[in-house]
């Protein structure tokens, strides 16, 4: 089944606001399996949009509108596209009333306009809006439908999850389950590859989406009941999981904070952390997940070198021959502060966030991330380059939970990752040999 988005809105073609309700309707749609092959985004014009409903009958079978079901007089989405449907508005008494009774518990004065508002399709179908005054239709023709939503975000999403969904789930017919598995560490094309022979297979479906320097997987699959799609889909995942390797993290999860934190738990491990330019954001993560309270209880932001060598340990010589921004550094953070939490784990992260601050050396975007674990310290350099502070910061706490997740996982923490141990680096080995 195909569908199509369609936003109408003068705003939205001005850049006023964002159209986070094709967004939000985009993914809600991949999740039930229904295929998005177009959005539109069109002006309160009824030549217009008569023309972009066409073209949309012509090659989709759903027809998603979200916004134009107001009061006012260029809020003519309803009207322009009953006629494309062969449709004609009839004034519904039980939809006044309703309308009525609105404004009088809001204590706001009905303008007569509002009366546009009860008028519903005589042959299709009304949505009962919950949040609002604007009630959602639904037009028919044939096998084809159109469901016209009002544009406030706050009525458009209760309107779809209690009303649209089910209808759209009826359509489809059977029952449709999804999961979503997340890997860290590979970009998009790699990961096709590695996945290709899955991505032609109609059921279950498997896409792939690039977000936030993770890839999303999302494997979907259609049956008579949910016990049998569940299980199409986690045999797939399966699959899935093992072409992956150590590069997939979890399963219908938000982010890695959600699996380090829980492993940590599992295995009765205590974390503690020191951050320079990801300046808490690294333990803001932790503990923005439930039940961090057992593994975590020490993240300092040691953002100056002073801070460095006192709140953890950090040797004034290091910081002197190698720099804040430096593996030496990153390594004494790391094992600084799991020595100063008495922590089983200590992460580091030093790193230039930018724009500014970078040299030929150590150019912006260059970060290096410590985890001190079993007397070892295992360190990382990543080079993200100028894509922005929030990108880089954002990536150093990406890959320090990753090492984090491989390191409790027995997997190798990383291909490119430098390990130091008892003998080696006399600067690192301060710390991991003499005093934890
Ligand atoms: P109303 O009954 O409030 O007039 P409507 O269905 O006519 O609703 P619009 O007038 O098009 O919708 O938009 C009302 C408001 O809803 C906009 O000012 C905007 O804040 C929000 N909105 C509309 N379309 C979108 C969209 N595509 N994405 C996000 N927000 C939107």
């Amino acid at each position: 089944m195909k569908a199509e988005i369609i936003a109408v809105g003068t705003e939205l073609l001005l850049g006023d606001i964002v159209n986070t309700n094709a967004q939000y309707l985009a993914k809600e749609l991949a999740q039930l399996g229904i295929t998005v092959h177009y959005q539109s985004v069109v002006g309160d014009n009824p030549a217009r949009l008569t023309e972009c409903v066409k073209q949309a009958k012509s090659r989709s079978d759903i027809l998603l509108f979200s916004g134009g079901l107001g009061p006012t007089e260029d809020d003519l989405t309803k009207e322009t596209v009953a006629a494309a449907f062969g449709d004609t508005l009839v004034f519904d008494a039980a939809q006044m009333e309703k309308i009525e009774s609105f404004f009088k518990r809001t204590g706001r004065p009905m303008a007569p306009n509002n009366r546009k508002q009860a008028m519903i399709p005589a042959h299709g179908k009304k949505i009962e809006n919950d949040n609002g005054t604007a009630p959602g239709v639904i037009f028919a023709d044939g096998t084809q439908y159109a469901i016209l939503m009002p544009g406030p975000p706050k009525e458009l999403k209760p309107m779809f999850e209690a009303r649209v969904k089910p209808f759209l789930k009826s359509l489809c017919g059977g029952a449709i389950v999804s999961i979503s598995m997340r890997e860290f560490g590979i970009g998009e094309s790699h990961l096709e590859t590695i996945v290709k022979p899955f991505l032609d297979d109609t059921n279950p479906t498997t896409a792939l989406y690039a977000k936030d320097g993770e890839v999303l997987l999302r494997i979907t699959a259609k049956a008579e009941s949910t016990l049998q799609a569940q299980s199409i889909c986690a045999a797939r995942a399966d699959e899935v999981q093992a072409a992956l390797g150590a590069f997939y993290y979890g399963r219908d999860v938000d982010g890695l904070e959600e699996v380090v934190v829980p492993l940590l738990a599992q295995k009765q491990l205590q974390i503690a952390t020191a951050e320079s330019c990801t300046g808490g954001l690294l333990s803001s993560r932790i503990t923005n997940v439930s039940g961090a309270s057992s593994v975590f209880s020490f993240g300092c932001c040691t953002y100056a070198n002073i801070a460095k060598e006192k709140a953890i340990g950090v040797s004034h010589a290091t910081l002197q021959q190698f720099g804040a921004v430096s593996s030496q550094t990153a390594g004494e953070m790391a094992a600084g502060v799991a020595k100063a939490a008495s922590a089983h784990i200590g992460v580091g992260i030093t790193g230039i966030a930018g724009p500014t601050g970078g040299t030929p050396e150590k150019p912006v975007g260059l970060v290096y991330i410590g985890v001190y674990y079993n007397q070892k310290v295992y360190i990382k350099k990543i080079t993200e380059g100028e894509r922005g502070r929030a990108h880089v910061r954002w990536m150093a706490t990406q890959n320090a939970l990753d090492m984090v997740r491989r390191l409790l996982q027995g997997l190798p923490c990383a291909e490119d990752v430098q390990i130091f141990c008892a003998g080696e680096p006399a600067d690192i080995n301060r710390h991991t040999k003499s005093s934890i």
